[in-house]
């Protein structure tokens, strides 16, 4: 146990919650089930590449203000489908609708995250902190079984900035009680999670799982959820 640390605070998307498993897992039902193969030539793997690549873009943008979760829920598949050729197709709405009920009940998570989580929660009280949508992280919590992990799970609806704004993660050492220096943020986003912690003086630690490193400075840079075992 490093006594340095009284609270550990965690980013709940790629960083426990596999989000990449479990979009794709989703955008295959929904791709059999809305018969999407009937529009256009596009197979799975097309429309979840395409997926990410504008709902990333999109993300990005929300992050920086530019744009809400109304426009991301609204507008996400009607750019997906018309990235693939598809100008006019009347069910873009449903698709959005169906993809945000669906993908949070998905339950993979990344690699030893619960082998870890057991070691931490005798160890450490816990909480997430996430700019996921408030009622999404919730059902993700839920149905993935990391509830019972966490004292408290902190949105940026909830506490009403984003990360990496310095107020999410002054609201999230409030609530634990304790100074920053007590703290320590883990999580996969350089800028969101690492910059955003370093900038109020709580430690962090980079879960980089694809060794992307991008020269980011962190207090520690870990390539699998084991080495927390390691650190902590
Ligand atoms: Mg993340």
């Amino acid at each position: 146990m490093n006594r340095q640390y009284k609270h550990l605070f965690f980013d709940l998307d790629h960083t426990l919650w596999d989000h990449q498993s479990n979009a794709n897992e989703t955008l295959a039902d929904i791709y059999n089930d809305f018969q999407l193969f009937q529009l256009s030539e596009f197979n799975v793997s097309e429309f979840q590449d395409t997926f990410h690549k504008i709902n990333h873009g999109l993300w990005h943008k929300y992050h920086l203000g530019l744009i809400d979760q109304d426009y991301i829920r609204n507008t996400r598949f009607k750019m997906i489908l018309s990235t693939l050729g598809i100008e006019i197709y009347d069910s873009d709405m449903e698709l959005g609708k169906e993809y945000l009920s669906r993908c949070p009940r998905k339950s993979n998570l990344m690699p030893h995250a619960l082998e870890v989580l057991d070691y931490l929660k005798v160890r450490y009280p816990m909480t997430i902190i996430t700019n996921g949508f408030a009622e999404t992280q919730e059902i993700k919590m839920a149905s993935s079984g990391l509830i019972e992990y966490f004292d408290l799970v902190i949105t940026s609806e909830q506490a009403g900035w984003l990360k990496p704004h310095h107020k999410i993660f002054d609201f999230a050492v409030q609530h634990a009680k304790v100074s920053p220096a007590e703290c320590l943020m883990i999580g996969d986003n350089p800028s969101t999670d690492i910059e955003g912690a370093r900038t109020v003086g709580i430690d962090q630690i980079y879960y980089d799982p694809e060794d992307r490193n991008e020269g980011h400075q962190s207090t520690y840079r870990i390539r699998s959820l084991l080495q927390l075992k390691e650190i902590l």
